[in-house]
């Protein structure tokens, strides 16, 4: 058999607990869902505002596709770029009050395209050790030189910026150029390139649900002249006035931002967008090979997402009971044995340490017909094993007081 080897290694994943499988829902998200013909009560989507199956956006994306059809048919530089798509992204930069969006297919490949467009050889990505999966991807494909920092660690940050500090470097080029010497026209523009400083954060983790302290961060990349990228998969729609987002959360705005959110998670539909000064988000139209290369979405879905941004706008309400639902989460779980993490937000994790008691009690919980993901290493750190458990503006009070009563259960 040729894949022998690869049964091998699943088998140790199996035995170590950390074998991930996939269940099958036969109803449409929401906490209320039936999988493998049994309901259950489930705390483990993203949608925090409950519209992944809001009946406004199903009409919008009907009426999308009557009107725009199914597919692009092309790359957004070659024939794929539509109306929709357009509006879209005037739309979003206007919320989040940047000058110009980008739209792309997905916040993963958002976030491999901004990286390999603004840093590569030469340049240093700053990086959290706790940065989503698609952030450390990026920086491997861009092949900058990675600095991780300890997860919100602002000393060891300034430390390591403070270290690149000056030390462009010239990979091939030496010796590097003296104040004052006359360069020649690619030395200028190869120093231009070089020694390019980016640092890359989650806004809001996403397995852990605590926020980056984005406003000292900012300060140091002021300090360092850095570029901060922010990827707001978790804040947008959610923190902030009006759900704007973690930006807005912090009342912080720079130029040397660049904003990222995904719109699969709180939006409710799918994609993401990249919100920027005008010249980043040229310079990602010319150099995100994410974007460049890739059939751009279908324009329905931006007619749904125009809708989705309206009823997140207006959304004061689902976001006011989103926290009274964290608040009461919080409340009931003060006193079990595991501790829930220290988080404000609609991510709310209950650490529990050993991969094969996170499973069992997600087990347990499951047979109580409740949903709650355990999460294991290496989406987390080795033993930090974890119940995900996620709220939604679609949950009740009786929801989450069932949710209580069973981990409660579980704990005698
Ligand atoms: C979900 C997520 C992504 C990826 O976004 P998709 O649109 O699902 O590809 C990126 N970053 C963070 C922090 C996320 O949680």
């Amino acid at each position: 058999m040729p894949f022998t080897q690869l049964q091998t290694e699943l088998d140790t994943r199996k035995a170590q607990g950390l074998l991930r499988s996939r269940r099958t829902l036969d109803t449409p998200q929401s906490p209320h869902i039936t999988v493998d013909g049994k309901p259950y009560l489930a705390f483990c989507s993203n949608d925090y505002l409950g519209l992944a199956n809001h009946p406004q956006l199903s009409a919008a994306l009907q009426q999308g596709a009557q009107q725009w059809g199914v597919g692009s048919g092309a790359a957004h530089l070659v024939s794929g770029h539509f109306d929709a798509h357009h509006q879209l992204e005037q739309q979003l930069a206007a919320f989040v009050e940047k000058p110009a969006a980008l739209l792309f297919s997905t916040g993963y490949m958002a976030n491999l395209g901004v990286v390999q467009a603004l840093v590569g050889k030469g340049d240093t990505v700053f990086a959290d050790k706790l940065n989503h999966a698609s952030l450390n991807d990026a920086m491997l494909l861009s092949r900058a030189e990675v600095k991780r920092f300890r997860h919100g660690d602002m000393a060891q940050l300034a430390n390591y910026l403070e270290q690149t500090n000056g030390q462009a470097r010239f990979p091939h080029l030496n010796p590097l150029p003296q104040a004052g010497e006359e360069a020649n026209e690619s030395l200028r523009e190869f120093s231009v390139k070089c020694g390019r400083k980016l640092v890359i954060t989650d806004a809001v983790f996403s397995m852990d649900g605590d926020i980056a302290p984005l406003r000292e961060m900012l300060a140091l990349c002021e300090r360092y002249d850095a570029w901060l990228y922010v990827d707001d998969a978790h804040g947008f729609g959610v923190l902030g006035e009006q759900g704007c987002g973690s930006l807005a959360h912090f009342g912080i705005k720079s130029p040397r931002i660049i904003y990222m959110a995904t719109l699969g998670k709180a939006a409710g539909v799918s994609g993401a967008f990249v919100a920027a000064e005008q010249v980043v988000v040229d310079t990602l139209v010319n150099h995100a090979h994410s974007y460049v290369y890739t059939t751009a979405t279908p324009p329905a879905l931006s007619v749904a997402l125009s809708q989705s941004l309206q009823l997140i706008e207006q959304g004061d309400a689902l976001r006011t009971h989103l926290q009274k639902r964290i608040t009461q989460l919080r409340a009931g779980l003060s006193d079990l044995p595991w501790q829930l993490m220290p988080s404000e937000t609609a991510i709310q994790p209950l650490l529990i340490g050993d991969n094969h008691q996170a499973l069992r009690l997600s087990e347990g919980l499951r047979e109580r017909g409740i949903w709650v993901a355990a999460i294991r290493p290496p989406t987390v750190p080795q033993g930090t094993a974890r119940l995900r458990i996620t709220l939604s503006a679609a949950h009740s009070t009786a929801d989450v007081e069932r949710l209580i009563g069973a981990l409660h259960e579980l704990a005698c």
